[in-house]
């Protein structure tokens, strides 16, 4: 039988093991059967090679944006400002987000967008039912969460859970899906308590915005600051923070002492974090997605990625939204991350390594992607068949690894469950049998 399909690139990037010159992925009805040389592949697998594409550039793993709101792609106007702090990029976006949309179009572009620059599962976040559509339509892996904030205690007793789990419900599967408690500063403590119980309950992830911003961090110790004051202008001063003043501890702490920190909970931005945090976030099993092109966007520090990777917490990769980031591309991210962290002192040699890393295995692992019979995010034998090819110059594959790190190159081709999603023009055809199918499903 001859149902393999064989991909062939310059250079193969397995992520979990070191890279291959001239290198070959096979794959069969959506997984990986077999990796390694070309020549040898061939060689072993024989007839069983039905089809052949063959690649000019970097074969790697799908990225994995581990946290945007595609619903937002039509914010672009507001993404690209610059602003001096959190609370006047969030006037911005509310102003921007209150005049009339079409939701769904807005995701499905999003989907678009991510889909060519080789992303092939999402952290997604719905504000608003009709966007929730659109990673299912497309076939994208993932997990898309339904946001969750505005809810005080008493509000919350009156009807909240019916209703987040009706939203819940109706968002289209596959892929998972799960609530994103929005952050720290818009939902009570309790109800923060009360989801983590109805996420356990039933079987879903939970992804929560954490020490994003210092008046957020000053918001969980103390109740003051910017953000409370604001909410207090705003007549949320019976919020049990506010009306507590503060929990006394800073998020990460705050979030753990309301039972959120599991291994089936991933953060975005943890910018504001101390050694104590990173320890307990790597104690409870938390990865967290950095985000640092929104970051700067909004007027935030960077995230410190050389701590976390010197210490070892498990950390993935986001764009955020283009309400606050310059495009839905994860390795415009990477490569800022490549940036920061030689500016804060990361010397080591491994950084190329671990950055692809943080942006497939690592954010498989954040959206619970990297366990099971078929894991993704990376390229191993059984592995579901999500791979994407960049347009890499090197011939070299280590130096290949650099430019996709450091230089963000564009996507050639993404494939999803062995099936082609995507591919660029006519730039990086080899001598495929072509099954015609190229464009197939990828503009729904
Ligand atoms: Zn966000």
């Amino acid at each position: 039988m001859s149902d393999i399909t064989l991909h062939r690139a310059r250079t193969v990037l397995p992520v979990a093991a070191p890279p291959i010159a001239d290198g070959a992925v096979a794959v069969r009805d959506g997984r990986i059967v077999a990796i390694g040389a070309h020549d040898a592949l061939t060689a072993e697998l024989g007839d069983a090679i039905g089809e052949r594409r063959e690649w000019d550039g970097a074969l790697t793993p799908g990225l994995v944006n581990a946290h945007t709101h595609l619903q937002y792609t039509d914010m672009a106007a507001v993404g690209r400002g610059q602003y001096p702090s959190f609370e006047t990029w969030a006037l911005a976006f509310e102003k921007g987000y209150r005049v009339e949309h079409d939701w769904a179009a807005s995701a499905a572009e999003g989907v678009r967008l991510s889909i060519e620059s080789g992303t092939t599962a999402v952290a997604e976040i719905v504000t608003d039912p009709e966007a929730g559509r659109a990673v299912h339509d497309a076939g994208l892996h993932g997990v898309v969460f339904w946001e969750v904030f505005g809810w005080k205690r008493a509000a919350w007793q009156h009807d909240g859970p019916e209703r987040v789990l009706a939203q819940l419900d109706a968002l289209p599967s596959p892929p998972a899906t799960g609530l994103s408690p929005h952050a720290i500063y818009s939902l009570d403590t309790d109800v923060f308590r009360e989801l983590q119980r109805l996420a356990e309950a039933h079987g879903v992830r939970l992804h929560i915005h954490a020490a994003e911003s210092a008046s957020e961090d000053e918001f969980a110790r103390f109740g003051t600051g910017p953000l409370a004051e604001r909410w207090r202008g705003l007549g949320h001063s019976d919020m049990q923070l506010l009306s507590g003043n503060g929990s006394g501890n800073g998020v990460v702490h705050y979030l753990d002492t309301v039972g959120v920190l599991t291994p089936h909970s991933h953060l975005a931005h943890g910018i504001y974090v101390d050694a104590a945090d990173r320890a307990l976030l790597r104690e409870r099993g938390v990865s967290v997605a950095l985000c640092p092109r929104s970051n700067a966007v909004i007027g935030l520090d960077a995230p410190p990625i050389a701590a976390y990777l010197t210490e070892g917490n498990p950390i993935g990769v986001g764009t955020d939204s283009l309400s606050s980031s310059p495009s839905l591309r994860v390795l415009d991210d990477v490569a800022e991350l490549h940036r920061l962290a030689r500016a804060q002192g990361y010397s080591a040699d491994d950084l190329h390594s671990r950055l692809l890393h943080a942006a497939t295995a690592g954010g498989a692992r954040a959206l619970g992607l990297a366990d099971g019979p078929a894991p993704a995010g990376t390229l191993i034998e059984g592995a579901r068949a999500d791979l994407a090819v960049f347009a890499t110059a090197s011939a070299d594959p280590r130096d290949a690894l650099a430019e996709i790190v450091e230089s963000a190159p564009e996507a050639l081709g993404t494939v999803v469950d062995g099936r082609m999603l995507w591919e660029a023009g006519s730039v990086g055809r080899g001598p495929s049998t072509g099954s015609g199918s190229a464009f197939e499903g990828a503009r729904a």
